[in-house]
């Protein structure tokens, strides 16, 4: 195991000593103390399987690309070889291969040159570990986790086919484990089966639902879906919409005419807006990112289907190149398939 992952794991446990002695409270009496602290390891044990399982699946998703990425490397890697200019050279065209992109890869490169002159590592063993650490400095660079305070609105967006519904479908299952009262609006008013495709989501989550007759407007039916959430107070509003097309100029429109809506109709509410991005289409969804952050306020990413790509390395090319926080990967259809996106899970599934 790399001395990058052993130190994070470090951090976390020490993280964990805090957080448990505020949570905590003290009992009056004895037998309930110890009460409690039966509870409290069922708890922990359930949540230390709760995490393999998470992790396994995390790991699972990856597979394409960690095979892509990591086996390449293991065999461009063997005893006795040194770092030099042509590893370099092997390293950086298994990285493009995987879809890390140009731009990110020649910076990965030269960071991994410069640590190992730093730190005099010469082994083709180290450049691993080097590229590791290299990844999630750029994946940690202005990091802050996502923070839902009730009520919050968030607004999906990106191009046809990408997942949008499906992920609405997932994130709506997690809040709702989480104790919060979903609503979803159906603002994707383009086709009938988009909505019913929402609905089918709604009934399985069991959350609330606003939707409009197909081809209405989508602007008309947010303003309900935010009169609907003030009354029955919902702590988050999730809004589909329609798959649009970067290019079309009337589409876009349409979306800025949704912000309005939102921004006169529900000024307290916290405003997320999630692009989702189809990982499959590699480079091609780093393109349709910048267009969309030109065009709207883009808060996160979502990256769906991971599972089915060895292109992962897309992940590290956005966040490198757009600096926009992933928030959610998808690695499955299932509503247990979207994943809260957290660089170190992402980087030790690849490597580890
Ligand atoms: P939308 O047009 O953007 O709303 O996309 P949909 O939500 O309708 O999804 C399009 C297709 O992608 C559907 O068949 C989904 O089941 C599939 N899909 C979405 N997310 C994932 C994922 O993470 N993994 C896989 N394998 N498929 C996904
Ligand atoms: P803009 O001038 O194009 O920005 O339009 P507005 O901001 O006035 O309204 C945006 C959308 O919200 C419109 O398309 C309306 O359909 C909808 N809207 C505004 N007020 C109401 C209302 O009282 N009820 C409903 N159902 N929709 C409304
Ligand atoms: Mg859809």
């Amino acid at each position: 195991m790399f001395n990058f992952f052993k130190r994070n794991k470090k951090n976390q446990q020490e993280q964990q000593v805090t957080e448990e002695s505020i949570v905590v409270e003290k009992p009056i009496l004895e037998k309930e103390d110890e009460l409690i602290k039966k509870e409290e390891s069922i708890k922990e044990e359930e949540r230390i399987k709760e995490e393999k399982s998470f992790f396994q699946k995390l790991k699972e998703g990856l597979a394409k690309t960690r095979d892509n990425i990591t086996s390449k490397i293991d065999n461009i890697i063997f005893k006795g070889r040194k770092i030099d200019e042509e590893l370099l050279e092997e390293l950086e065209e298994i990285l493009i291969l995987a879809d890390v992109g140009f731009a990110t890869t020649t910076k990965i490169i030269e960071g991994i040159k410069q640590k190992a002159k730093e730190r005099k590592l010469i082994e083709s063993d180290d450049i691993k570990e080097l590229l590791a650490e290299e990844i999630y400095e750029i994946m940690e660079k202005d990091e802050a986790p996502l923070e839902i305070t009730s009520p919050t609105i968030i607004l999906v967006v990106g191009v046809n086919g990408v997942g949008k519904t499906t992920t609405i479908g997932k994130m709506a299952g997690r809040f709702k484990r989480q104790g919060m009262k979903v609503l979803l609006i159906a603002a994707d008013t383009f086709r009938a089966a988009a909505i019913e495709q929402l609905e089918v989501w709604a009934s399985r989550v069991g959350c609330d639902i606003i939707r409009h007759d197909e081809g209405s407007d989508p602007a008309s039916v947010v303003f309900d879906g935010i009169q609907a959430a003030k009354t029955r107070k919902s702590d988050i509003i999730i809004c589909d919409t329609a798959g649009r097309l970067h290019n079309k100029k009337n589409l876009m429109d349409e979306l800025k005419k949704i912000y309005r809506v939102i921004q006169r109709e529900y000024p307290s509410a916290k405003l997320e807006t999630f692009l989702v991005l189809d990982a499959t289409t590699g480079q091609n969804a780093v393109q349709q990112a910048r267009v969309f952050k030109d065009a709207t306020d883009v808060s996160g990413l979502v990256l769906t289907k991971l599972d089915g790509t060895a292109k992962g390395g897309i992940v590290i090319s956005i966040k490198s190149e757009l600096n926009i926080p992933v928030r959610f990967i998808g690695v499955g259809e299932g509503i247990d398939d979207l994943q809260v996106f957290k660089s170190e899970d992402y980087i030790k599934a690849l490597f580890e």
